[in-house]
């Protein structure tokens, strides 16, 4: 057979069984091993398709028929599930999303990795898979002379109302309910993206797991919003909880939702969060975890893979605001941190001082243009943890990681494919990948989350 073999034809109706999930949630079906990607199928179900797109070595169809389904399948539980787009796997039950899951994590180890046999552990999955996001940030646009809030409808720039998400904490939705009616009850206008006119482009709603408090911001054009002062009392009458109203301002044509510029409306600039002990300041802007209960788990997990006794040197490569710094100083003789965008180091200190941590030291930069000059200063790692964004480490990283010989590595990842690429490299410069852990951050979504621990072998 050819390379550029296609057995079908597009528009062809095709009898298919289902064998996999792609990370985007598609049904993988193949003919003659030729693989379509298919919209809300499941592995194991047998379906009746049309072909909708052939590319060279893939294509992509449309659900017809049913013949057959998954004993997974379940009916998606949020009535908007398919307009919104936000969750992929709400017609996948729980224990299906955290089968597929962990078959992903095993699947692209062995085959961007050429890991076999590598001890990848059932996915730690919440005990309740919704109403888990601390965080809540809706577009607002108009609809009968009212403001609606919502999402954008799929591949439109149409704003659905939303009375209730379902994977949002449930006070995050009373709260922006609020604050919607509040606004268009003072007269406040949408922002229409097509004439750059209008008012308040986003409401955002942020809430401290443990502590309850309650952060709303308004995301406006212009610097000035009608009958301000009232309706700012307004909001912080009616929402309990809350601790923090801010603007912020975003003059520009974009699709970006934040502008340069925050005020403090009422209250304090920050609230604040535990993960277990250790207390975080949020402010408008931080990254902060959207789902603290599980990345309690996620850092537990991490914390033990570094095992450590109180004496050693570690180094936390993309920290953030100091998160997982933090739980690991509690353990560790010294703790340095590194982090590319300014503002997180400038969290990272603070969130050091207000727990009264002293054995950490925070820098700003690139990790592997800092990482390898605190190794010419002689700083020498005994664990090396690294939670990079999606792309992964950069080639550099590694090296010199494989150059500085850590003890441990412990890879904290939210993207699978990437992970298994650099724990190949990982691998061919000395270390073994001895386990992984896939913890369950984003139920409902395709996202996997996974945390794995490589050691140093003897022999290099
Ligand atoms: N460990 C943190 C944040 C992880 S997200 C936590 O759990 O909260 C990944 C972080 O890497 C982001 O904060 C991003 O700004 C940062 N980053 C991206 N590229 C980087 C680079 N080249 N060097 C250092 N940090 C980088």
């Amino acid at each position: 057979m050819s390379k550029q073999y296609v057995p079908i034809k597009k528009n062809d109706e095709i009898d298919v069984i289902f064998e996999d999930l792609t990370h985007d949630g598609k049904g993988v079906a193949k003919v003659d091993g030729y693989p379509l990607f298919v919209a809300n199928a499941l592995p194991g179900e047998k379906a009746k398709i049309k072909v909708s797109k052939l590319n060279k070595g893939y294509g992509f169809g449309r659900l017809i028929d049913l013949y057959e389904k998954s004993e997974f399948r379940i009916e998606p539980a949020c009535p908007i599930f398919v307009e919104c787009g936000g969750c992929q796997l709400q017609h996948l039950s729980y224990e299906g999303q955290l089968q597929a899951k962990e078959k992903q994590v095993r699947d692209v180890l062995e085959r961007v990795g050429k890991l076999e046999n590598v001890k990848v552990h059932p996915v730690f999955g919440m005990e309740n898979p919704w109403h888990y996001r601390n965080k809540a940030q809706v577009p607002i646009g108009e609809h009968e002379g009212g403001l609606v809030g919502g999402f954008y409808k799929q591949r439109s720039h149409e704003i659905v109302d939303m009375e209730a998400c379902l994977i949002q904490q449930e006070e995050n939705d009373a709260v922006l309910q609020k604050v919607k009616s509040i606004c268009g009850e003072f007269g406040v206008r949408a922002y229409n993206e097509k004439t750059h006119k209008g008012t308040l482009r986003h409401i955002m709603v942020r809430s401290g797991k443990v502590t309850g408090e309650i952060m709303v911001v308004l995301i406006t054009r212009t610097p000035d919003i009608p009958n301000r002062r009232k309706l700012v009392e307004r909001i912080v009458k009616e929402v309990p909880g809350i601790k923090s109203v801010v603007q912020n301002v975003n003059t520009k044509r974009t699709n970006v939702i934040f502008g340069e510029q925050t005020n403090v409306l009422w209250g304090e600039e920050f609230i604040f969060d535990y993960i277990g002990d250790v207390k975080f300041a949020i402010s408008t802007r931080s990254f902060y975890q959207v789902n603290p209960e599980q990345t309690k788990v996620l850092y537990d997990k991490a914390l033990e893979y570094a095992g450590l006794n109180g004496e050693e040197t570690v180094i936390d490569a993309y920290c953030g605001i100091g998160t997982i710094s933090l739980f690991l100083a509690q353990r560790a003789k010294k703790v340095y941190g590194v982090e590319i965008v300014p503002e997180a180091i400038e969290d990272a200190r603070r969130n050091a001082e207000l727990n009264g941590i002293t054995n950490v030291e925070f820098e700003v930069g690139e990790a592997e243009k800092v990482i390898p000059r605190w190794y010419e200063q002689g700083v020498k790692a005994d664990v090396l943890v690294v939670d990079p964004p999606r792309k992964g480490c950069d080639e550099t990283l590694l090296q010199t990681i494989i150059e500085m010989k850590p003890e441990k590595v412990v890879y904290v990842s939210c993207n699978p494919a990437t992970l298994a690429r650099d724990l190949r490299v990982l691998e061919d410069g000395g270390y073994e990948t001895v386990q992984v852990q896939p913890v369950d951050m984003f139920p409902q979504s395709v996202h996997v989350e996974a945390v794995a621990l490589l050691q140093r072998r003897l022999s290099h």
